[in-house]
């Protein structure tokens, strides 16, 4: 069986290096996209996990298919096409070392995957099925995702959702809360910031809108990260807020992602049952997941700063 099944966006983030004395911008190109990432964490702690997504034929695509396969992550899934690039994204860091993302995606391969390209048959023997929303801001793949998480639930998935919104990638902000609200009825387990609970709720007070989307849209356990505050997990009816830990952050690209294949991982060998949760095992994947996000804002990039196993325990011992 396999841990965790994902499909999404699969693309090279541009990440800035320190700026030029000439004047000239300096990026470095890591392999990205939010759901490979989670798979790259997961996959760092032991988890079985397998990709769906499309890449171009080019030099782009080639890198991605080889850091996906080199974390462990099964790319039977793994469309190359002959017609699409490989879709980009830059990413520039403000003072607070905050990122904001500018994605290269006309024509371009991430987008463009069919639902006749995906082989369902993996939901059979995944026990969860993991999405986000980039992959559903345009056709064809908002069609294809869809109909993959309505197969994951009639396999018998955990369905996992992270709506990851990117507001400059929807044609218009109106359809991205309906399809994401939309997509929240069929997802067990979901994770958001704290910006996008306010607009999925209007509700800037973070107890009160988690309760309000937990109730309206039968989920199971909802996850809402902070930032360098930590996070907090309303699962079963308990609500638990936990602190992060202190780091010296450099980069947090992929942050999110980092902790949420850690939080996957304490749902599937951490013991948190999200259907009948205890306090302290909400609070020990808190705990785990926190430590893994700070850890990789303390490298550069998203796949190439995942923590190991070792690494998390020992900041959760140390300051736990
Ligand atoms: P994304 O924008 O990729 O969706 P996100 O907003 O969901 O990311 P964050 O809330 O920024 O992600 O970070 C996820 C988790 O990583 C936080 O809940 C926290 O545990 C940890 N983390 C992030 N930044 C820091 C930091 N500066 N110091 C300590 N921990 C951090």
């Amino acid at each position: 069986t396999r841990d965790i099944v994902a499909l999404g966006e699969c693309l090279i983030d541009f990440v800035p290096l320190p700026a030029a004395e000439d004047g000239k911008l300096n990026f470095s190109g890591c392999p990205g996209g939010a759901p490979a990432n989670v798979l790259a964490c997961a996959s760092r702690l032991g988890l079985d996990t397998a990709f769906i997504g499309k890449i171009g034929d080019d030099a782009f695509g080639r890198l991605l298919l080889d850091t996906i396969q080199n974390c462990g992550i099964d790319t039977a899934g793994m469309i190359v096409s002959k017609d699409y690039l490989t879709t980009l994204a830059f990413v520039t860091l403000d003072e607070q070392g905050d990122r904001e993302f500018r994605f290269y995606r006309s024509q371009t391969a991430d987008y463009m995957l069919r639902e006749e390209e995906v082989d369902e048959t993996v939901l059979a023997y995944s026990k969860i099925f993991h999405f986000g929303s980039v992959s559903m801001t345009k056709e064809p793949s908002r069609t294809t995702t869809m109909q993959m998480v309505k197969k994951a639930k009639e396999y018998g998935c955990m369905v996992s959702y992270d709506p990851n919104l990117r507001e400059f990638l929807w044609d218009d902000l109106y359809e991205a809360r309906k399809i994401i609200s939309h997509m929240l009825h069929d997802a067990d387990i979901v994770k958001l910031s704290g910006d996008e609970l306010e607009f999925l709720t209007g509700t800037d007070t973070v107890t009160a809108g988690m309760e309000a989307l937990c109730r309206k849209y039968s989920i199971s356990c909802l996850v809402v990260t902070m930032g360098a505050e930590g996070s907090l997990c309303l699962c079963g009816g308990i609500l638990v807020k936990r602190l992060s830990y202190k780091v010296i952050t450099i980069d947090t690209v992929g942050a999110g992602d980092t902790f949420w294949g850690a939080f996957l991982y304490q749902v599937l060998r951490g013991g948190l049952d999200i259907k009948h949760p205890e306090e302290k095992k909400i609070a020990a994947a808190l705990d785990f997941s926190n430590a893994a996000g700070a850890i990789s804002t303390t490298r550069a990039g998203a796949i190439p700063a995942m923590p190991s196993l070792e690494e998390i325990r020992k900041l959760v011992g140390v300051e736990g």
